[in-house]
C-alpha cells in the first residue's frame, strides 16, 4: 500500500541511489507525474513534428535506413502515436469529464468495477506495462457513470507511469469526482521491460494498492478480494 508516509520514506531512501540504481529497480521520486513548467508551450503539431524528426534519427543511429518502403513512415507514425494515444493521458485537456448524478436508489452499498484492461508505459524504459484494475467505491450520496471509472484508469494510463503512482493519481481522482475517501484501487500489471528485457522473467506481475476510508480495514479488503478473485 502506498500512503503519504511511504512516499516520505521512498524519498529519503532514493538518497544515494544512482540514475540507474532507479530505473533499473523502478524506484519513483514523486507522486505528480514530473512535468516541466512549459510542458504545453507547444501546439501537438509542433510536438509531432519533433518527435518525428527526433525518432528518425534514433532510427538512422542504430543503423536502419530510412529510405526503405517500410520504415519510412515510421517516425511519423511514432510522433503521432505517442502524442495523441500512448502518452496523451499527460495533456489535462484529455482528462474525462465527469457528471455526478445523485444517488437515487439510495445504493449505499459498495460498488466494484473490475478487470479494467490498460496499456501503460514504463517511464524508465518505455515499454508497455499491461494490467488490470479493481476500483471500488461507497457513494457519497452521488454516483458517476461507470464507463467514467474506466475512463479514469484509461486517462493515467497513458502516460510515462510507475505503477504505484498510477494507483494513487487513479486513488486521488476518484476521491475528489465522488468527493469520498471511501475509494479502492487495485492494480495488477506485467511489465514488459521485466518480461522482454532485463531479468526476463515472464511469470510475475506487480500489484499495487490503495484502500482508502473504509476500505482501510482488514475485513473490508477481504471482502475487496473475495469480488475480485471470484
Ligand atoms: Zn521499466
Amino acid at each position: 500500500m502506498i500512503t503519504e508516509k511511504n512516499t516520505e520514506l521512498n524519498g529519503l531512501t532514493l538518497n544515494g541511489f544512482s540514475k540507474e540504481d532507479i530505473g533499473d529497480d523502478h524506484l519513483f521520486t514523486s507522486l505528480d507525474t514530473p512535468m516541466k513548467a512549459n510542458a504545453f508551450g507547444m501546439s501537438n503539431d509542433e510536438k509531432k513534428k519533433r518527435i518525428s524528426i527526433l525518432f528518425s534519427e534514433i532510427m538512422d543511429v542504430i543503423g536502419l535506413d530510412l529510405t526503405d518502403d517500410s520504415l519510412q513512415g515510421t517516425p511519423d507514425r511514432v510522433a503521432k502515436m505517442y502524442v495523441e494515444e500512448i502518452f496523451s493521458g499527460l495533456d489535462p485537456k484529455n482528462k474525462p469529464k465527469v457528471a455526478l448524478f445523485d444517488n437515487k436508489y439510495q445504493y449505499n452499498q459498495v460498488l466494484v468495477e473490475k478487470n479494467i484492461t490498460f496499456y501503460s508505459n514504463c517511464e524508465h524504459h518505455f515499454v508497455p506495462i499491461i494490467g488490470k484494475a479493481h476500483i471500488a467505491y461507497k457513494s457519497s450520496g452521488k454516483v458517476i457513470g461507470l464507463s467514467k471509472l474506466n475512463r479514469i484508469v484509461q486517462y493515467f494510463a497513458k502516460r510515462p507511469q510507475v505503477q504505484e503512482r498510477l494507483t494513487n493519481q487513479i486513488a486521488n481522482e476518484l476521491k475528489t469526482v465522488l468527493q469520498t475517501e471511501d475509494v479502492a484501487v487495485i492494480i495488477d500489471a506485467k511489465h514488459l521491460c521485466v518480461s522482454s528485457r532485463g531479468i526476463q522473467d515472464d511469470t510475475s506481475t506487480t500489484v499495487t494498492t490503495y484502500y482508502g476510508g473504509e476500505f482501510n480495514n482488514p475485513s473490508k479488503i477481504l471482502e475487496l478480494q473475495n469480488y475480485i478473485n471470484n
